[in-house]
């Protein structure tokens, strides 16, 4: 069934004192383990929330400061996580109890009030507290046009922390103008892209700015390599047998590591409502990054491996697309500008507009958004009807038409 409404997401930071910080704090702790007490509670056999309310919303009242209605939001959210639990054993995949760990919590219009002086007002364990939203200065930014304009009307937001930091991912939303119910194609989704930078010093790089290292894994192989090189130089059939097992070992050792690093990959999707996850073609990775070992190409697609069908079962498709100018090209608002010497080994300075920023995040926006373009074009060969969002490591961007609206 076609959703009767547009649904968009505006991501923006808090600006939070440090007493409202510990009251946050509480209140995820609370929310997190609301959550729980409700899965614990209904797991396994019950799965809606006409069901888990009931039974959980006073052990969640006894058992946690949360206030009633985010005890009944965290039934709700336990009641959605059991549900896709019993969505996936369907199609025969495991399925375990949902554990909650995500520092994150839900607000509805109850919990959440925004004001016209771009401030919220949360509720917390602690009573209401009133943050203003760190919004971009300019109007250009993509969430004014939900902000300000009366056809949007606020739904369910997420608060999340990351890195001392706090993000709402406010939930908009409007009906569909008749026009958008007439064109009605099922392919006409919205998207939600993130991008993924792979290489040597950074075994990832995403375009939310998460950095995964690839520190311990080049660490680890250069380990085996010496293993191998000294028993390669004793020559004995004994220190052939035991090249082998060295490379076992290295295999197993760098399977888990990158097994984690995939989970942290998809942890992010997830947590940003990705639909899509883009990776540069690994194909001719050997010519553009003439560093990378064996080793690390073996790494790169084993880990574009395994986030590819670890992937499916939250729905999320994973595609690569040509890395062309990716690493070169200027990835602020619409310079774009590309030249070979705007990077310059880890750094990247537009010589044009002076960007400046960590080369790897610079080539993973620039992933995000070529998927994103390749996306809309795949979708509307004409008008505007579809927009494809890219969380960024603060703010978001938005591919629309022919443009894309940066909100650094
Ligand atoms: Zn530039």
């Amino acid at each position: 069934m076609v959703d009767e409404y547009v649904r968009r997401t505006a991501v923006t930071r808090l600006s939070v004192r440090d007493e409202q910080r510990e009251l946050l704090e509480a209140t995820i702790d609370a929310y997190r383990d609301g959550c729980q007490i409700a899965a614990d509670i209904a797991w396994p056999e019950k799965k809606s929330k006409r069901d888990i309310h009931p039974l959980a919303y006073d052990s969640i009242r006894n058992d946690t400061e949360l206030t009633s209605q985010h005890a009944i939001l965290a039934t709700h959210q336990a009641a959605e996580a059991i549900a896709s639990c019993h969505e996936r054993r369907s199609k025969g995949l495991k399925t375990s109890k949902p554990v909650f760990t995500a520092p994150t919590v839900t607000y509805d219009t109850r919990t959440m009030t925004l004001f016209e002086d771009d401030t919220v007002s949360l509720s917390t364990v602690g009573g209401r507290i009133r943050c203003p939203l760190v919004l971009p200065e300019d109007d250009d930014g993509y969430q004014w046009q939900f902000i300000e304009n009366e056809r949007w009307e606020m739904t369910e937001s997420t608060l999340t922390a990351r890195d001392g930091a706090y993000y709402l991912h406010m939930g908009f939303r409007r009906f569909r103008t008749e026009r958008e119910r007439e064109a009605n194609q099922e392919t006409a989704e919205d998207g939600t892209v993130l991008g993924v930078d792979v290489g040597v010093n950074n075994l990832a790089v995403t375009s939310t700015g998460l950095f995964v290292s690839g520190g311990e894994l080049t660490h680890w192989q250069n380990e085996y390599e010496k293993r191998r090189g000294s028993l390669q130089r004793t020559g004995t059939r004994w220190a052939h047998e035991n090249i082998q097992s060295v490379g076992r070992k290295e295999n197993g050792r760098c399977t888990i590591l990158l097994h984690e690093a995939s989970n942290v990959i998809l942890e992010e999707a997830r947590e940003n409502d990705c639909t899509h996850l883009a990776f540069e073609d690994l194909t001719d990775i050997r010519e553009r990054l003439p560093h990378a070992t064996w080793h690390h190409r073996w790494a790169f697609r084993k880990l574009f491996a395994f986030v590819s069908y670890k992937a499916v079962e939250d729905g999320i498709t994973v595609r690569q697309v040509n890395p062309q100018y990716t690493s070169r090209k200027c990835s602020y608002t619409d310079c774009g500008f590309t030249h070979v010497d705007n990077r310059d080994g880890d750094s990247f300075e537009c010589l044009k507009c002076g960007y400046a920023i960590d080369a790897d995040y610079n080539a993973a926006k620039n992933i995000a958004v070529k998927y994103a373009k390749k996306l809309r074009r795949s979708h509307m060969p004409s008008d505007g009807g579809v927009s494809v969002d890219i969380p960024l490591n603060s703010g978001s961007l938005t591919v629309e038409g022919s443009t894309t609206v940066v909100v650094a």
